[in-house]
């Protein structure tokens, strides 16, 4: 046994939608614990991953991005979540683009004046940023905003200063145990991980507006030793949605089911046999009791 002691605590990643939060946090983790989309609200839901090693286990919190105009329940579930997470985070990771600041990314930082754990400046997408030497006005301008504990410029996607990050976390984790399982890579069940997929490839399809009308709920996951089944309902607000959703003669629906199987083989390990189904449920985004019941988190 190592007599050193144990570091364990939560890691909390915030930033407006589309910096790359999920993706920072697959990449860290190396799996994919959380979906990642070219278009804002994809996270809905706080997701965890866990980074456990011989010293330490980091607990990285995907928060939804935080919102603006929280007008629908669903906007207001999901900034009460990245509060929530803010609140509990040993560390926090404030992410935004390197070559990009906006309104948004000044509202969430002026959220984080009330936070007493220490914060790290993340300026993501470096690969975008040419010539490289531009980074260094980006770097002093984050610097000049808040006190933060490093400013540290990454690419998420391209996996550049990571390994640096993930050195540092440890020394902000607090002396404990680990709270997860050296195995566990998420807090979320496959469940959830199969309907986020779905979700994924949905997003990943439609246009602009459509994916926040929808959400993806398993109806029946079983597992024998020929692979996976897993039934799934994809419930749109309107019957307009609906028929945009399955696409000419089920055009839509027919890739969205292939790119997901694919996906969730990659993920499960084994052939995953997946049946879609499209149903209308008006407002549900708008209910608050429909969120629970489809798995958003209550208050
Ligand atoms: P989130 O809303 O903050 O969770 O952002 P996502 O992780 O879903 O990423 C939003 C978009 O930015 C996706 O299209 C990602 O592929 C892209 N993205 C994330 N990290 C990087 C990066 O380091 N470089 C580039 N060029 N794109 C990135
Ligand atoms: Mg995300």
């Amino acid at each position: 046994m190592n007599d050193k002691l144990y570091h364990c605590g939560f890691v909390a990643v915030v930033g407006r939608p589309n910096v790359g939060k999920s993706t920072l946090i697959n990449t860290i983790i190396g799996n994919k614990v959380s979906i990642v989309t070219p278009k804002p609200q994809t996270t809905r839901h706080r997701i965890l991953g866990v980074d456990t090693h011989d010293e330490y286990q980091a607990i990285y919190v995907d928060t939804p991005g935080i919102h603006r105009h929280a007008s629908k329940a669903m906007n207001r579930m999901m900034n009460r979540t990245a509060a929530n997470a803010l609140a509990d985070a040993d560390l926090v990771l404030f992410m935004s683009e390197a070559n990009r600041w906006t309104e948004e990314d000044q509202d969430v930082l002026e959220r984080l004046s009330t936070v007493t754990a220490p914060v790290i400046a993340l300026l993501n997408k470096i690969d975008k940023v040419h010539p490289r030497e531009a980074l260094f006005q980006a770097l002093s301008e984050m610097a000049a905003r808040r006190e933060f504990a490093e400013v540290i410029p990454i690419s998420a996607i391209k996996r550049e200063n990571i390994d640096k990050l993930v050195a540092l976390v440890p020394s902000y984790l607090p002396e404990s145990g680990p709270l997860f399982p050296s195995e566990m890579i998420s807090d979320r069940s496959d469940n959830f991980r199969a309907a986020e997929v779905v979700r994924e490839k949905l997003t990943l399809e439609l246009r602009q507006e459509i994916p926040y009308g929808l959400t993806v709920q398993i109806e029946r996951f079983e597992q024998d030793e020929k692979g996976i089944l897993i039934n799934a309902v994809i419930w749109v607000e309107r019957d307009s949605q609906k028929g945009i959703v399955v696409g000419k003669g089920g055009s839509v629906l027919k890739r969205v089911g292939r790119a997901a199987r694919v996906d969730l083989k990659k993920q499960f390990g084994v052939p995953v046999h997946l049946e879609l189904w499209v149903k209308v449920k008006s407002n549900w985004a708008d209910n608050e009791s429909d969120l629970q019941r489809l798995g958003y988190e209550s208050p």
